[in-house]
């Protein structure tokens, strides 16, 4: 007996029990053995010599199956069939088929090509296993099937026909089609949208990449498939991607929206900026297989901010700058004014005691410009330093330095001035005249805003490795406004500019103390007070 593992499958659906398939078995190999086959049908619609009870037992049995299952005699006609066959060719009766060719139910041209295979098939005996039959015009609607055709043999071993079997993959085919289309939709987006997408396996090889990334990196499909970072950029650059997307395959923690920056060199034109998400992919058991990584340029959108960083910068820049010019007319113009004045009354009066008082008040208000253009230069040249050059200096001594200078101011007003150090060896590294500055700036400010008779106490002492110096009066005070302002330029509580002072005294201070890698906090109290706290690193040798 040669039947086919897809008639075995068959028969076995067929069978209700192994009784029932044993039996069916025999009967087919009855039929082989005995080939009975005849070209006239039987009373009963049999084509072969089987007795009526064997007969009706196959046919029932292989009715039942969902697969079509018919017989042909060697001139291709119809000569058995189940009903799942009949109603996929749209047919109700088996009369309709029984001694019909495949010509008379599809178009010739059609058929032919079966027809010869079918004859084929019968001169040779060579089995046709699974051949795909694509029927567009099946009363059924376009049908799939998959079909395998075997020899039937008498007993003498001569072909007398053929087995056919068709099981309907329609659905199976739809099913797939309709993947393709997905796929080849998902494909089309994936491939026209600008972000680089690609799917990476453990190793961090490239498994896929759509054909912006292929751009990127001046690769095709075939050539990526099994390359790294390296094979694309330095391997200093490679290595840290590597690590990263391995740390992300070993945590499972993805990589969302992380900004890198890609010079020229390695994309080979200009500045590049993306936002970089990176996930975990998982197989069907759970485990982590590779990554799937999406690249968004945003270059142009970074560039933007750059430039209304820059165009901020440069507005910012130039009201500052007329600021300044504002600010420092007005401190011109107080001093000229007066002076104008002076040089009118000198020149239009008579009086030599007048005239005396008058030169005397331009003398002092070209001192004061003097004074206001060097403060400038000062304040000038401290904001182009980045670096000064230091050498160790005891800060006491600096100090003691400045106070002894201002001895004259501070005996006008009677007051008393204290230096506090429980040790007058710390030493900072500093200009030492540019220290003396700063310190002489709040020093000077503490001797104007302290009343007669008033208190101003300088102690120096180390706290947390750091020097600190506290300079201490029981002058005016300032309001939280005042404080707020005083590191302003040209800021002054005085507005009607009645004072000394151009209001740059303590913002060249903190330049000088910033300069020093040091700061400046301040307390203050009105009517009590105000505490200025200078704190620089301290210099130790060694
Ligand atoms: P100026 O040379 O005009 O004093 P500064 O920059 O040194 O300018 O100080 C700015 C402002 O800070 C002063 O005009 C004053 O209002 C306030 N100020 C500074 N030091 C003291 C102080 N020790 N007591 C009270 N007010 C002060």
């Amino acid at each position: 007996m040669s039947l086919t593992s897809e008639q075995l499958t068959v028969i076995r659906e067929c069978a209700k029990d192994e009784t029932s398939y044993q039996k069916l078995l025999t009967l087919i190999g009855e039929i082989d053995e005995r080939g009975s086959y005849s070209e006239s049908v039987s009373e009963e619609g049999h084509f072969f010599d089987l007795s009526a009870e064997d007969s009706n037992l196959l046919r029932n049995a292989i009715n039942t199956i969902p697969v079509s299952v018919y017989v042909k005699d060697r001139k291709s006609r119809f000569v058995l069939t189940n009903n799942t066959n009949l109603h996929q060719m749209g047919l109700s009766s088996v009369e309709e088929l029984y001694g019909k060719t495949d010509f008379e139910f599809t178009k010739g041209s059609e058929a032919q090509p079966y027809y010869e295979a079918e004859q084929t098939l019968m001169q040779t005996g060579v089995p046709i296993i699974d051949f795909e039959i694509h029927d567009p015009a099946s009363p059924n609607g376009p049908q799939w099937l998959l079909t395998t055709k075997a020899p039937i043999r008498n007993q003498n071993g001569e072909i007398v026909g053929l087995i056919g079997i068709n099981r309907n993959i329609t659905k199976q085919k739809l099913a797939e089609q309709s993947l393709a289309e997905e796929r080849n939709l998902l494909n089309t987006i994936i491939n026209n949208i600008w972000d680089k997408i690609y799917i990476k396996d453990r190793q961090s090889r490239f498994i896929m990449a759509n054909a912006s990334t292929l751009t990127a990196q001046r690769s095709t499909r075939e050539t990526i498939v099994g390359k790294t970072d390296f094979d694309f950029m330095d391997a200093e650059r490679a290595q840290r991607l590597y690590e990263q997307e391995q740390h992300i395959m070993e945590t499972g923690e993805a990589l969302v929206n992380e900004e890198w920056f890609v010079p020229a060199s390695l994309t080979r034109d200009v500045d590049r900026w993306f936002l970089v998400t990176k996930v975990p992919v998982y197989d069907e058991r759970g485990a982590i297989s590779g990554i799937v990584g999406i690249n968004r340029e945003i270059t142009s959108r970074v560039i933007a901010a750059k430039q209304k960083a820059e165009l901020e910068f440069e507005r910012e820049r130039s009201r500052i700058l007329s600021d300044f010019i504002a600010d420092i007319s007005h401190e011109f113009r107080t001093p000229i004014s007066i002076i104008q004045t002076a040089i009118y009354i000198c020149e239009n009066s008579q009086n030599a005691e007048k005239q005396e008082v008058y030169t005397q008040r331009i003398s002092e208000q070209v001192n004061r410009l003097k004074e206001l253009v060097e403060s400038l230069i000062s304040m000038s040249r401290l904001d182009q330093q980045d670096n000064i050059t230091v050498r160790p200096v005891r800060v006491s001594q600096t100090i003691g330095i400045m106070i002894t200078r201002l001895h004259s101011e501070i005996s006008v007003k009677n007051l008393h001035v204290e230096q506090i150090t429980d040790d007058d060896t710390l030493t900072v590294e500093a200009h030492e005249v540019l220290l003396g500055t700063a310190f002489n700036n709040i020093l000077n400010n503490a001797i104007r805003y302290t009343p007669e008779g008033g208190t101003i106490e300088v102690n120096t002492t180390l706290r947390s490795g750091k020097v600190l110096i506290e300079i201490c009066d029981t002058g005016i005070g300032m309001s939280e406004e005042v404080i707020a302002n005083i590191f302003t330029r040209f800021y002054r509580e005085d507005k009607m500019r009645s004072t000394s002072g151009f209001g740059l005294g303590l913002p060249m201070a903190l330049r000088i103390i910033e300069l020093h890698k040091g700061s400046i906090e301040v307390e203050s109290t009105v009517g009590e007070g105000s505490l200025f706290r200078v704190i620089l690193p301290q210099y130790t040798e060694g």
